[in-house]
């Protein structure tokens, strides 16, 4: 496995670091947020180090991917949660302070704390089609 050798997340993959393991295979490993947003609130990490989201091969997000269903319906069960957040931090101006790709599974209650804050804005005329080109054109 390729990894830093100063990556908290390297170091809980390898078992250098403990953590309060929910399940793991070959690939990927999820565990319990150290600083839980809600009780429950899980982390799942892809073994090898990967810093961006972008970086991470399709064939590998896909079999992360794979386990959220299951390991979201398990934390709600466990949690007695009504409904959950899937989130990942990507970027330090987009709140990512553990540089090895992760995704948040947090359970949520009725009036909870967290909240819930999404700001929708608007394009000036033409601006979205102009962006569309240009990720289509990133894209292609
Ligand atoms: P992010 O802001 O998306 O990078 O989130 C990093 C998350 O990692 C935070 O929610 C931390 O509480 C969590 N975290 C940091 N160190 C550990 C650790 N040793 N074990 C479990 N969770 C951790």
């Amino acid at each position: 496995m390729s990894g830093s050798t100063e990556c908290v997340f390297c170091k809980i993959a390898t078992g250098e670091i403990p953590c309060l393991k929910l399940f793991e295979d070959e690939d990927c490993l999820a565990f319990l947020d150290i600083g839980p947003l809600a009780e429950g609130h899980a982390l799942l990490i892809p073994k090898r180090h990967y810093q961006s989201l972008a970086d991470l091969p399709g064939a590998q997000l896909g079999r992360m991917a794979a386990h959220l269903p299951r390991l979201a319906a398990a934390i709600v069960q466990a949690t007695e949660a009504e409904g959950f957040n899937v989130l990942q931090n990507d970027g330090q101006v987009a709140g990512q302070v553990v540089p090895h790709v992760h995704i948040h599974v947090v359970p949520r209650r009725p009036g909870d704390s967290l909240g819930y804050r999404w700001n929708a804005g608007s394009y000036p005329a033409g601006r979205a089609e102009e962006l569309c080109t240009e990720i289509r054109r990133a894209l292609a």
